[in-house]
């Protein structure tokens, strides 16, 4: 039993993020082997940039990190390795944001609920079945059938709160 608990609050600045990351590149190994996906070099680099921090990742950040690796990689390349990871469960996209935020707890099958800070830009991910069972009620009050939800939340972290006290 050495599974880490999925991230349902906000990290502290200095926490072990190098554990984060291994945890999340044994978590997309092992999701991948199981489904018989394809991971490959390209993907998994994807992967570690998104997880560089808890900070949501846009495209273009991705790419200029690959270049700067010395790949030569275009637009495409990250849109469809991205692709592929939110297809795995193991990235989730945020709209609001137009950016990319690996997903901590990639095992289960779930509905993102984000809380996203507006002054740090961290993110955490609740996932309340409760909240997701609520909508689908609702949707289905007015005859709609929900089949996805995603759901972004600003606000203020508890970090960023106390600094500001
Ligand atoms: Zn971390
Ligand atoms: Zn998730
Ligand atoms: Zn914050």
């Amino acid at each position: 039993m050495n599974e880490v608990q999925p991230v349902k609050q906000f990290l502290a600045e200095e926490h072990d993020h190098d554990g984060c990351v291994k945890q999340a590149m044994q978590n997309a190994v092992r999701i991948c082997r199981d489904r018989g996906l394809r991971l490959t070099a390209q993907r998994r680099r994807v992967l570690e940039l998104v997880w560089n921090s808890h900070k949501p990742v846009g495209a273009y950040d991705i790419l200029n990190a690959l270049n700067s690796d010395g790949k030569r990689a275009g637009p495409p390349t990250v849109y469809r390795a991205l692709d592929f990871l939110i297809e795995a469960n193991l990235v989730h996209r945020l709209d609001s944001l137009n950016a990319f935020v690996g997903c901590p707890d990639p095992n289960s099958p779930h509905t993102g609920q984000f809380l996203i800070c507006r002054h740090c830009r961290s993110v955490a991910e609740l996932d309340d079945q409760a909240i997701s069972d609520l909508i689908i009620s609702s949707a289905a009050a007015t005859g709609f059938v929900a089949e996805e939800q995603t759901l972004e939340v600003q606000g203020v972290c508890v970090a960023c709160s106390n600094q500001s006290n």
